[in-house]
């Protein structure tokens, strides 16, 4: 195992970034990035449009892969790595997407039971069992034999949250998964998110403009700028006190 792997593991670091460095063409997106999560915690990345937030959502789930450096999550490496390490170590990150991505054709059930049965070899009544309990945990036990056309915004996003948690991720990633709802069903989605965050230990790394909740949810807020962190701490210090002139900029825009 590699030298660094082994740090991780022995600083009981969940996910770490060590020197990763992406660019599209001559925009250089993250840039020698360092940073790391512990077990459990849950941490929000905060900064400007285009500042590299969702580029690092999306290299956790290997839709992207860094130019240079190492990401290793669990102990295991996600890059550089061979194909078969690199799929074994993703299984244990779920994402929940801005625009939901559910499955039209099928119903909510179907979609909840849909991976876990194709990807972990769980059997059709295993799954259901679990996906029912899950929509009971996000408000929407009567609705698993809808489809996702007969729901609401909010309703489709929490069966997105019901599916990413049926694959009993270890990390779940959170990438703006209210910016395309009306605001009337904003609340609903971020209580149910407040629960799990309460009550499960997943750890969560979260993307969102959403200051209010980032303040409620997060142990560790990350500000970044061009690709760097620029600033680490807890919400408090990060909201009331920030040291940085960018920090200071930014949350004067948004809050
Ligand atoms: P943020 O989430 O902080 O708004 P992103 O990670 O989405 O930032 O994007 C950072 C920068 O990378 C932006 O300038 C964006 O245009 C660019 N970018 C992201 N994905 C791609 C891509 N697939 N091709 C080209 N440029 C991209």
């Amino acid at each position: 195992m590699p030298a660094d792997t082994d740090l991780a593991k022995q600083n009981d670091e969940l996910i770490r970034f060590t020197n990763v460095t992406k660019s599209f063409g001559d925009n250089t997106v993250l840039d020698d990035l360092c940073f790391s999560v512990r077990p459990g915690r849950h941490v929000t990345l905060i900064g400007p449009s285009g500042s590299g937030k969702t580029t690092i959502l999306r290299l956790l789930m290997t839709l992207a892969s860094p130019d240079s450096g190492t990401i290793d999550v669990n102990g295991g490496r996600l890059f550089p790595a061979d194909e078969k390490e690199r799929r074994e170590v993703r299984k244990k990150i779920g994402m929940v997407f801005q625009q939901f991505n559910l499955f039209p054709n099928m119903t909510v059930l179907r979609n909840i039971t849909e991976a876990p049965v194709r990807v972990l070899g769980l059997s059709k009544d295993e799954a259901e069992e679990r996906a029912r309990e899950l929509l009971d945990l996000v408000g929407l036990a009567d609705r698993a034999d809808a489809r996702p056309s007969q729901l609401s915004g909010g309703q489709q996003q929490r069966v997105a949250i019901a599916r990413a948690l049926a694959m009993r991720p270890q990390v779940l990633l959170l990438d703006e998964v209210t910016s395309a709802l009306d605001p009337e069903l904003v609340a609903g989605v971020l209580d149910v998110l407040r629960d799990i965050a309460r009550t499960t230990d997943i750890t969560m790394l979260c993307v969102t403009h959403e200051m209010n909740f980032a303040r409620d949810i997060s142990d560790e807020v990350l500000m970044f700028d061009a690709g760097k962190v620029i600033e680490s701490g807890p919400p408090e210090k990060i909201f009331s006190e920030p040291e940085h002139e960018r920090t200071r900029e930014f949350l004067s825009a948004v809050l």
